[in-house]
């Protein structure tokens, strides 16, 4: 399989990059790949390209982009995926999972009933860049080649009050009555989808989910860990409306 890096920058055809030391090394020496290898190269927006390794200088790769590719691997839908911090190693596993899945948008929300409270501005900005980079491996590995935004973690009163447009969905356990979500109607695009932590979204934070017109859906009769259920909604809402459809 050509290897696929991640290189943010504006290109065009048949302009000669030479590539910085890191992303070098990583070619060089952990691929072992030598002058004549081609590699792919995408820039995070949706845009990729043919390469060609043509030189190395001061252990820097220089290369020579030979065709645009047309990457198809977005979905239709851009869904947003707006998803209570639990424990940390649990977000990192989500954002990746959600990127292979496609998901464009991820927002990690801070809920009542949630264990993480976020004090620490240097914490949240460590979070962010190894969230990015998570974002950023597994579009290397999925094909992608747009990354999704990892917005920065936000507390539930102030994200739910913000303007908001698509089909928006709160997935919970409780509360009588819920639909499934094969009872909402197809969205145009858009579609936020909130996820509760461990211990569920409090009673105020549904209220006020349902106030700002969120459907309440159901994940079926069981219980699912938070991450279980963030990854399976996306992989329905992708299965019913989006590019995993099954069109036999
Ligand atoms: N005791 C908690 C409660 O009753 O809400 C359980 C929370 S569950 C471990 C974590 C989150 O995953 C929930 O807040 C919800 O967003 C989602 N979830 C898990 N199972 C679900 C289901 N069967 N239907 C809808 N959402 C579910």
């Amino acid at each position: 399989m050509t290897p696929r890096i991640y290189y943010p920058n504006t290109f065009s055809l048949n302009q000669e990059i030479r590539l910085d030391l890191k992303v070098s090394r990583h070619l060089l020496k952990s691929l072992r790949l030598k002058p004549g290898a081609f590699i792919q190269v995408f820039d995070g927006k949706g845009n990729e390209w043919t390469g060609e390794i043509k030189k190395i200088q001061r252990s820097q790769a220089i290369i020579k982009l030979n065709k645009q590719i047309d990457t198809q691997t977005e979905s239709p839908l851009f869904i947003h995926l707006v998803y209570s911090i639990a424990r940390f190693e649990k977000t990192d596993w989500v954002i990746q999972k959600a990127t292979e899945l496609g998901v464009n948008k991820i927002t990690p929300i801070i809920s009542e009933h949630g264990e993480v409270h976020l004090k620490e501005e240097k914490a949240i900005e460590k979070k962010l860049s190894r969230w990015q980079s998570i974002a950023v491996s597994a579009c290397e590995q999925s094909g992608r080649a747009k990354l999704p935004d990892i917005e920065r973690p936000i507390h539930f009163n102030n994200w739910i009050n913000q303007p908001l447009s698509g089909l928006n969905l709160i997935f919970h356990v409780k509360d009588g009555k819920h639909l499934s979500l094969r009872a909402q109607k197809a969205p145009s695009q858009t579609i936020n989808l909130l996820v509760g932590p461990e211990g569920g979204f409090s009673q105020r934070e549904v209220e006020l989910a349902k106030q700002k017109k969120f459907e309440l859906v159901s994940l079926g009769p069981r219980t699912l860990r938070t991450e279980t259920a963030a990854i399976i909604a996306v992989g329905l809402i992708q299965n019913l409306w989006g590019d995993m459809a099954f069109k036999g």
